[in-house]
């Protein structure tokens, strides 16, 4: 497991020496963090890499995941397309549900700590039991500025009830009587997901995972899920195949709360049936080595989202010094200066237009490539993540009305 110390190369000693005296005024809290899923999906990510720097810090940190059935996460899938904008026909039946898990998990969870950070929907209504010296934060890493009505009224009274909240960007937020905090999310530098490879290593891993490598790869990573857009990518490559030779690579898994995965991956391999230049890889969700193989392994990253979080894989990508195309939406705009640190996009035929421009012209892309590492190491690495966190908790720890308000 990576230590602190082990950063000092990546970040320089200022940032360092910024997170220990942070920490040392937090010795003896204990913190809490809850989310819908231990594997699978960006959060589940970035709590695994930050839930044990913290306590390498001397800070006590928990993570539960809440548990719930198949209609739990039927529906809690629901809410989070109607809180993306989606609208969606919810039933009276849902609230029931989403309610007794809630309810179950309140029964059976150790809801022990000075400070808790409450992720995305699934587990928001866990404030209901808040005890009066706790403090609690809801960590919103989607984009709620569009909300369906119904499911934001359903929700917006439980987190009301916060202390704060937080989110990914400034256009994610929504107007609440709570103060309003802005993070942005982060990758682990040293993860086996973004660690440097060896250029033999890369290749094992691609051999393995049967991905021919003699075309340039022009490759999306992503869970199989309409608001990736899947389809749209197919056509987008498919717009430059009479012009150039290459592959592209559909990469995906289904996380653990995502029911409708595998229906949108038999959609993808069914549109991509007969066109032997499109490759469509369903790998576990522990494949970390393997997509950091691939993501180093392909000329050009695509994320072509129709809705986004923050959008990790771009951030992911960038760090490697890949050269990205994707759409201006969600935190992709916050990562992508356009035609400095990648490219955005808007449209099928905009993707198509870039993928034959980048693979036309290399030393643009490379440049590009180059610009967005630096643009990650300044902004968007864990170590910056967990000094947000940290000054959060500091100011949790002080009374409310002295939280920054945004
Ligand atoms: N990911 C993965 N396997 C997959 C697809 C995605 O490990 O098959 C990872 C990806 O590398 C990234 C995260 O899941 O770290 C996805 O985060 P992002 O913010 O891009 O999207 P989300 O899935 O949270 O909407």
């Amino acid at each position: 497991m990576a230590r602190l110390e082990e950063y000092r190369d990546i970040i320089g000693p200022q940032l360092l020496e910024e997170l220990e005296m942070l920490a040392q005024r937090l010795q003896g809290k204990t913190m809490l963090h809850v989310n819908s899923t231990a594997v699978g999906g960006g959060v589940a990510e970035i709590l695994n890499r930050l839930v044990p720097l913290c306590n390498d810090l001397g800070l006590k940190t928990r993570w539960e995941v809440i548990k719930g059935g198949e209609d739990f996460f039927a529906v809690t899938k629901k809410f989070h397309n109607a809180l993306h904008g989606d609208a969606q026909i919810i039933l009276p039946k849902d609230y029931q549900v989403y309610e007794e898990t809630v309810d179950r998990n309140l029964s059976e969870m150790s809801l022990e700590a000075d400070v808790f950070l409450i992720h995305d929907l699934q587990p928001a209504a866990l404030i209901k039991r808040r005890s009066k010296d706790s403090r609690w934060m809801w960590r919103c890493h989607i984009d709620l500025s569009h909300p369906q009505k119904e499911v934001w009224d359903f929700l917006r009274p439980y987190i009301e009830k916060y202390d704060a909240c937080v989110f990914s960007a400034p256009q994610f937020s929504q107007k609440l009587t709570i103060p309003q905090v802005l993070i942005p999310p982060s990758i682990d530098p040293l993860s086996d997901k973004n660690r440097e490879l060896e250029e033999s290593e890369v290749s094992k891993i691609l051999d393995r995972l049967n991905i021919p490598t003699d075309k340039p790869l022009v490759t999306q990573i992503s869970r199989f899920d309409r608001l990736k857009d899947p389809l749209g990518v197919i056509e987008a490559f498919q717009g430059i195949r009479p012009y150039f030779e290459a592959r592209l690579l559909l990469v995906g898994g289904s996380a653990a709360d995502d029911p409708e995965g595998a229906q949108v991956y038999q959609e993808v391999v069914e549109r991509a049936k007969g066109d032997e230049s499109i490759l469509v890889l369903s790998l576990p969700p522990t494949s970390h080595l393997e997509i950091n193989a691939i993501q180093r392994a392909s000329t050009i990253i695509l994320q072509k989202s129709l809705k986004e979080g923050f959008g990790l894989t771009v951030t992911e990508a960038l760090w490697k010094g890949k050269p990205v195309i994707a759409s201006a939406v969600g935190g992709i705009s916050q990562q992508i200066i356009h035609k400095h640190s990648g490219i955005l996009v808007h449209s099928i035929e905009g993707t198509t237009y870039w993928i034959q421009r980048l693979l036309q012209k290399p030393e643009f892309a490379k440049k590009l490539g180059e610009n967005g590492r630096e643009h990650v190491r300044n902004n968007f690495l864990l170590t910056r993540h967990l000094r947000d966190y940290l000054l959060l908790f500091l100011f949790a720890q002080t009374r409310e009305d002295e939280f920054i308000r945004l």
